[in-house]
């Protein structure tokens, strides 16, 4: 079964928005590095964090707690 979560999203003017799981190994690398000042020393665990899924959006958050994540840079 897919993942899905509702939740507010603040990249998008706090609506609420579908969520999914974070996906393939690029993208938690990414998301590892730019939560790093977020988890203040605890390890990052992937599947406790979720993605925005609105298109353009590039939120990511934990799923336990929307105030708690950070932004995704821009593909290159
Ligand atoms: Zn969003």
């Amino acid at each position: 079964m897919t993942y899905r979560a509702y939740r507010r999203c603040p990249n998008c003017g706090d609506t609420m928005q579908d969520f999914r799981e974070l996906e393939g190994d690029a993208e938690k690398a990414a998301a590892e590095e730019v939560l790093r000042p977020v988890l203040e020393g605890h390890p990052f665990v992937a599947k406790d964090y979720h993605r925005c899924a609105r298109p353009g959006c590039r939120r990511i958050q934990r799923k336990d707690h929307w105030r708690t994540g950070a932004t995704l840079p821009e593909e290159s």
